[in-house]
């Protein structure tokens, strides 16, 4: 590559090694031209995908939400930090294996009741309740809007005064 300082066309490589976890190679180059010495760094390029929750609303993946989720299902139950790190591996593995650019989010979610299924029966059942109620009040709430676009404004009207309430309940009962 270039000489960052002078934009000689070579350098050298004088030392070559790889970081503790073996993820990265840090090599040494020196300039023959300039004589000034930098390093580079060789990763493997594994991207994750995005996530596309409801709304075509994309995020960047984030491993600390995807542990939160595992932490908050298996709260109390017997289940070693290390298992919990294998299934998050597990996940981030798969992700990176698919090759997509891009996953909706109930793909994550999916992938995480496989694996809670793996650990914990009780996690398992916590998640799987949660997150399915979750996705019932956001099909619902995708239909009433649906509809409300289809109706003409005086069903509108009748519907957003009984769909909006519903749907606040619904939402409220699911955060607990
Ligand atoms: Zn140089």
């Amino acid at each position: 590559m270039h000489c960052p300082f002078c934009q000689h066309e070579d350098t050298r490589v004088i030392d070559s090694r790889l970081t503790d976890d073996g993820a990265t190679v840090r090599r040494r180059r020196e300039c023959p031209q300039c004589g000034e010495r930098f390093n580079t760094f060789e990763t493997a390029e594994l991207k994750l995908p995005a996530i596309v929750k409801s709304g075509e609303r994309r995020e960047a993946f984030d491993e600390r939400k995807l542990r939160t989720s595992f932490e908050r299902a298996l709260q109390k139950r017997p289940v070693a930090s290390h298992d919990v790190d294998t299934s998050v591996r597990e996940i981030i593995n798969d992700l990176r294996r698919s090759g997509e650019r891009e996953v909706p989010s109930r793909h994550i979610g999916e992938l995480v009741m496989r694996e809670l299924g793996k650990l914990d029966q009780v996690a398992y059942v916590r998640f799987a309740s949660v997150y399915r109620r979750f996705e019932d009040v956001q099909a619902f709430r995708e239909e009433i809007e649906k509809l409300e676009r289809d109706l003409p404004e005086l069903e509108k009207l009748q519907l957003s005064l009984l769909g909006g309430d519903a749907v606040a309940r619904k939402s409220r009962k699911s955060e607990k």
